[in-house]
């Protein structure tokens, strides 16, 4: 099976081993697309795991309904093993209720205690 995230790699060799705790993203693209694939998978788990204490949310569920269609990498702004932040744009397609939706957004990520997690994002029109 080709990895949600459309990198190409199969999903064991891609976000698969992040989602199951083997190893932990080491760039904040990444972690990102790890992201992507924990919504599709619905590991709300890794969601919260990966989120910034000051910006995670108390009380979080993905939303089931929601079929998400692929992710586009559009921009990487530093992130790389030896930063400290960075950012990554993206866009998200989804179907909710039948109607296909993007949600183009960019996303800061910082780096806690050596490892990678996202911060907050901002929508792009
Ligand atoms: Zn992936």
């Amino acid at each position: 099976m080709n990895c949600h995230c459309g990198s190409g790699s199969s999903y064991q060799a891609c976000c698969g081993r992040f989602l199951s705790g083997e190893q932990w993203p080491e760039t904040a693209e990444a972690l990102m697309r790890a992201r992507y694939s924990a919504y599709v998978e619905g590991e709300d788990g890794f969601l919260i795991d990966s989120w910034h204490p000051l910006s995670c949310p108390s009380q979080f569920e993905s939303i089931l309904n929601q079929q998400w269609l692929g992710l586009k990498i559009l921009a990487v702004n530093q992130g790389r093993l030896g930063d400290g932040s960075g950012s990554v744009e993206f866009v998200a397609t989804f179907k909710v209720s039948g109607k296909v939706e993007t949600l183009h957004e960019v996303s800061e990520f910082v780096r806690e205690q050596g490892r990678w997690c996202y911060l907050s994002g901002i929508l792009k029109q």
